[in-house]
Parts: structure tokens; C-alpha cells; sequence
């Protein structure tokens, strides 16, 4: 018995087979999906899936990359959001958080280099100068995001889904001002065992996903065989992310068995003992029919 703590099955990805994936999860022992949105409009639609679902239960909140539409912020996506997370499925705020993998003065450094073959720019442009300002202003509104949905789940007494990428202290700095309100989970864990233990230390957990079964993943593996039992969760970030030997297709929620696989091999102990401690986490974590 496993639980898949990340998916996105309100992506059309699952459109054509949505019944046959569920089939698929369930012949695989996982028994339960957690469903993650990540816009208002997708978490709308998470909610959805877990009321005429008994196996999917819902997460809901706005992604930080959505601080880049321009739209987002200046728009309330709190009261939405309260007004879903009254559901009795929902449960956990998320996917919030800092992403800094894209930011308005990469995309003009990739630019720039471009026109370096062509033209020989040399020094910094009036666009990368520009494009500075911009990364501080969308990263003030990924904050800001953050941190209105973090207030929202101590309010709501739920717990956060947690997405950080190229934003680690950050990230961190913010989840340290907030001490032990909420517990949250830093999904797509692939930082080093000192930064895992940094974020268990501050009472939170980590998740991993398929990059545990890559070739090339064997750091996160070997971080994932090093910590508590107790301290981690299995996901499979499904559309994204499908662990070996289906790399580079469609992942879903099936998959988590061979994240939880390579991760009880790593350790050298059943799949089985693997699979009910992680169970119990994420039971404890999202505290499922508590209402
Ligand atoms: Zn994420
Ligand atoms: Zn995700």
C-alpha cells in the first residue's frame, strides 16, 4: 500500500486514459493520489476530482511561477482558495513556494547570447539592466504569494505543499520566519542530506520522485537511503518526471512503486517496510477523512 503524494492529474495529459491510469495505480498498490493544483482554476478542478473520486483527495494553491502572468498577484487568490479548502478532501495548502529557474534576466542572458554570435554585444545592455529589476519585482510577487498561502494554511490549520527550485535560502528564510505553525513538505526533493536534515530540523519533511531511479540521480538517492524512515514521502510529480525505464514518457501515479523500489533497495529493505512507513507519514501529514 503506497501513497502518491504529488500528482497532477487535472492536467489534460490524463484526459484520454484518466480510468486506465487509476486501474494502473491501483493493480501498482497504490491505494491512495493526492491531487495537487496549481492555479485556482486547477485547483478548483483538483477538488473536483477528489469528490467523485474515494481514492484522490486534493491539495490547492497557486504555483510561484504563476507571479509571472502579471496577473496573479494584483488578483485575490486567497478568497478562492478558502472558499475550496472548505471541501473535506483538501488536504494540505500547496503547490506555493519560490522558483527562480526562470527568471526575467536568464531568459535575456539566453537572448544575449544569441546576439553574441551574431552582432559581438559586449557589456551589460539597457535590456539586462531592465531585466534585473524585473527578476527583484517577480520575486517580491513569488514571495508575497508564498507567504499569503502560508498564512492561509495556519488559518486553515492545514499543512503546505512545498515547491522550491534555485530559491533554497530564500525559501528556507522564509519557512524559518513562520517557525512551527504548519508542517510542510519540500516535494521534488533534490538537494544534499545537510539541507534535508536542515528542513527536518525546522520540523518539516521532503518528498522525492523518480530522479531516485536515474542514472545520473544518485546523490538524491543516497540522501533518501540516509534518512529516517519516518522522515520522508514518495511522489511521482506525474505528468513530469517518469522514473527508469519509462524516462522521457508520461509518468503517473503507478510509478510511484519504483520511486518507493529504488528507494527500499537503497536502503536494503523490503518494499513492504518501505511502503508502510511512508504510508503512515503522509497519514500523518494530511491527516485524510479528519473532518
Ligand atoms: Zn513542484
Ligand atoms: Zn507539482
Amino acid at each position: 500500500m503506497l501513497v502518491e503524494t504529488h500528482a497532477h492529474l487535472d492536467y489534460p495529459d490524463f484526459e484520454p486514459d484518466f480510468d486506465s491510469v487509476l486501474r494502473r495505480a491501483h493493480e501498482a498498490g497504490v491505494t491512495r493520489i493526492i491531487t495537487i493544483g496549481t492555479s485556482v482554476a486547477s485547483s478548483r478542478r483538483a477538488v473536483e476530482l477528489a469528490e467523485s473520486h474515494p481514492d484522490i483527495y486534493a491539495v490547492i494553491g497557486v504555483h510561484p511561477t504563476a507571479a509571472d502572468d502579471g496577473s496573479t498577484v494584483e488578483e485575490d487568490v486567497i478568497t478562492p482558495l478558502r472558499e475550496l479548502a472548505r471541501h473535506p478532501r483538501v488536504v494540505a495548502i500547496g503547490e506555493t513556494g519560490l522558483d527562480y529557474h526562470h527568471l526575467p534576466s536568464a531568459k535575456v542572458a539566453k537572448e544575449k547570447q544569441v546576439q553574441v554570435f551574431a552582432k559581438a554585444l559586449q557589456g551589460e545592455t539597457e535590456q539586462e539592466i531592465e531585466a534585473g529589476i524585473h527578476d527583484g519585482a517577480y520575486k517580491a510577487k513569488q514571495a508575497s504569494l508564498f507567504e499569503q498561502q502560508l498564512d492561509l494554511a495556519i488559518e486553515l490549520g492545514l499543512n503546505v505543499v512545498v515547491h522550491q527550485r534555485d530559491a533554497w535560502e530564500d525559501t528556507l528564510a522564509i519557512m524559518r520566519s513562520y517557525g512551527r505553525q504548519f508542517s510542510g513538505v519540500f516535494h521534488c526533493f533534490g538537494g544534499t542530506l545537510e539541507q534535508a536534515n536542515e528542513v527536518i530540523a525546522l520540523g518539516h519533511l521532503v518528498s522525492f520522485t523518480g530522479i531516485v531511479t536515474f542514472k545520473n540521480g544518485k546523490g538524491v538517492r543516497e540522501v533518501a537511503a540516509r534518512l529516517g524512515l519516518d522522515e520522508f514521502m514518495v511522489e511521482t510529480d506525474c505528468p513530469y518526471l517518469a522514473p527508469t525505464p519509462f524516462r522521457g514518457k508520461r509518468c503517473e501515479p503507478a510509478h510511484t512503486r519504483l520511486v518507493a523500489e529504488s528507494i527500499a533497495a537503497a536502503r536494503g529493505i523490503p518494499l513492504e517496510e518501505l511502503a508502510r512507513a511512508t504510508t503512515e507519514t503522509a497519514e500523518g501529514f494530511f491527516r485524510f477523512d479528519r473532518k
